[in-house]
């Protein structure tokens, strides 16, 4: 059932007609203009509980992860049951030593709602201007859960092997734990 509702999700993106990114300020080194591009994809999919996916946000990031060289032993989406829109993202980094407990990276990938009329900026394009972000979960906390899952395929590409391992964990329903608590 998760997984047809994922697939369609998926064939109704292609079918949308095709955005053009905006392009990326130039003079970033290639790993700093793949890092804007991911935190850039994290923001402009609308994660709020009304009318977003944390389901397809964390699929996204999946798929940057899997480049990386992440297995699917090593990731997953975990859609809670009932709640197929507030999916989290879930990912390992072994360390070599497994007397070590992990070190988790928790952040959290849904924000709170955004009326278009109340903003001066489009909430869901990352509007960049004399040096700040602006955007829905620019900061809270899509700047942190872009950072945790840059570092995630920074250290796969690099072949870093940590002692402890590295758990990041991209949760859903922070903002409404009402509703739902991903963390949980
Ligand atoms: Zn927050």
């Amino acid at each position: 059932m998760i997984r047809s509702l994922l697939i369609a999700g998926a064939a109704l993106m292609a079918t949308a007609p095709a955005v053009a990114a905006p392009p990326a300020p130039s003079g970033l080194r290639p790993d700093q203009a793949a890092f804007r591009e991911l935190y850039r994809e994290l923001i402009e999919t609308n994660t709020t509980l009304s009318s977003g996916s944390c389901t397809l946000a964390a699929e996204k990031l999946a798929v940057r992860l899997k480049a990386a060289g992440y297995t699917d032993r090593e990731m997953e989406v975990v859609v809670p049951p009932g709640q197929p829109k507030q999916g989290a993202l879930v990912a390992t980094l072994a360390g070599t030593d497994p007397r070590l407990k992990p070190i988790l990276l928790l952040a959290h990938i849904d924000v709170v709602e955004a009326n278009r009329a109340d903003w001066e900026r489009d909430p869901f394009t990352l509007v960049e201007e004399n040096g700040f972000f602006y955007a829905r979960g620019a900061l809270d906390d899509k700047a942190m859960a872009a950072a945790f899952a840059d570092n995630m395929i920074r250290y796969k590409r690099e072949g870093f092997k940590p002692k402890r391992s590295l758990r990041l964990a991209l949760t859903c329903g922070e903002e409404t734990p009402d509703n739902f608590n991903g963390v949980e």
